[in-house]
């Protein structure tokens, strides 16, 4: 077992030695059999939640009504929670109730896939009642039981198939891919945010392209807000060789000339995110325009700046050091003058105004393009030799 369980391990003993059944499951356990390395530890129990609360001395409210404590042991935080099932899902999306069960069974007969059914108790030994472990080796995705009962109990797994196939590269079943072919429609009862967030990880995968490919395979694309008159080749040109969300974002922009803020908005995105993939996409036309210079630099800054070679260098453009560039600006804010407002008044003899701020302007122009030294005095006489 890897530190992370061994770490945990005192979790699972306590609800033992309080008389509970406890494992480890979901994610973890899955990428413990992979080899791949392992984020959030969750911890599966017969333990009601009160029941949790009850055993440990730090624990937080987190879900109680879906039956998840969360537990602070040593420097950590798990979730556990107690073996449930669902029943009767009327729309698409999250379960009429959740039933508290004693059984690890049903527990892992109501989880999405084979491979995330799978529990491990605190000596490493596996409980694998699906198939979990041989589908692992074959590298593929299948329903947990019957998938077309599954994706209409829940249209979000079907996303979550595509997500997991970005993530770990694996083939998703035959049988579970056209039940996604079947339901595609119903993701349209999900809310965009949970579309989104899986959406995005199916981006970032080490294998978005094949994913991709099954988000049209399936037609799932033609559900997703303002996708689907998208062709593929345009959603999955470059996407390999990107690497931040922002960037993956607006190389689509770039290409489909869509509005990055339009497009985001609808899709529940973070103002700073959308702020980041309109400025990669500013920057990057205004680079095409006029080249690299120092002020689109400055402006811009390096961050962006790199997302923008970063774009260039997957459309085979020439590479530029901008970073380098970069490091060689004579000011990389405007704090970083050696004037002041304050000063260009008093110089002047004038209030603020517009015209204060454009003579700042005109300055830093002047600063990074090597006309002015940033030196006081010499900015003073230059101010003062200006009407
Ligand atoms: P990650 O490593 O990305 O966190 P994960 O498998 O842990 O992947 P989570 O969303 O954290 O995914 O969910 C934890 C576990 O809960 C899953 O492994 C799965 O067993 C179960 N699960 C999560 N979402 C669903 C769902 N929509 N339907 C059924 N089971 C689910
Ligand atoms: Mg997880």
């Amino acid at each position: 077992m890897t530190t992370h369980f061994v770490k945990a391990k005192p979790v699972i003993q306590q609800l033992k030695k309080n008389g509970f059944e406890a494992y480890f499951v979901g994610g973890s356990v899955r990428d413990f059999v992979m080899g791949r390395e392992i984020n959030d530890i969750d911890i599966a129990t017969s333990a009601m939640p009160e029941e949790v609360k009850s055993v440990f001395e730090r624990t937080f409210d987190v879900g109680i009504q879906h039956g998840t404590v969360l537990v602070l042991s040593g420097n950590e935080k798990y979730e556990v929670t107690t073996f449930r099932t669902e029943s009767t899902y009327s729309d698409f999306r999250r379960p009429d109730s959740v039933t508290f069960v004693r059984s690890l069974l049903e527990d892992l007969n109501r989880r999405d896939f084979t491979m995330n059914a799978l529990a491990m108790d605190e000596s490493g030994k596996l409980f694998d009642y699906f198939e979990g472990n041989k589908d692992i080796e074959n590298g593929i995705i299948r329903a947990v039981g019957n998938p077309e009962t599954r994706f209409h109990e829940d249209a979000l797994r079907m996303l979550r198939a595509i997500r997991f196939q970005s993530q770990i590269g694996f083939q998703i079943e035959e049988c579970t891919l056209s039940a996604i072919k079947q339901n595609a429609e119903n993701i349209k009862h999900i809310s965009q945010e949970r579309i989104t967030i899986e959406f995005e990880k199916i981006l970032m995968g080490k294998n978005a392209s094949m994913a991709v490919k099954t988000l049209y395979d399936t037609g799932l694309v033609i559900h997703l807000n303002g996708l689907g008159m998208v062709p593929i080749s345009l959603m999955i040109s470059n996407l390999d060789l990107l690497v931040t969300i922002e960037e993956k974002w607006a190389d689509f922009f770039i290409k489909s000339g869509i509005d990055p803020k339009k497009f985001l908005v609808t899709w529940k995105c973070s103002s700073e995110k959308i702020q980041k993939a309109k400025s990669i996409v500013n920057c990057f036309h205004t680079v095409m325009e006029f080249g690299w210079s120092n002020p689109i630099l400055f402006h811009y800054g390096l961050e962006i700046a790199l997302s923008v070679e970063n774009l260039r260098i997957a459309r085979e453009y020439n590479h530029y050091d901008v970073n380098d560039m970069f490091q060689k600006l004579a000011i990389k804010t405007k704090q970083e003058l050696s004037v002041n407002g304050q000063d260009i008044m008093d110089w002047k003899n004038k209030k603020g105004g517009p015209w204060l701020s454009e003579t700042i302007e005109k300055i830093v122009e002047h600063v990074l393009n090597g006309k002015l030294m940033n030196e006081k005095e010499e900015i003073k006489a230059w101010i003062l030799s200006n009407k």
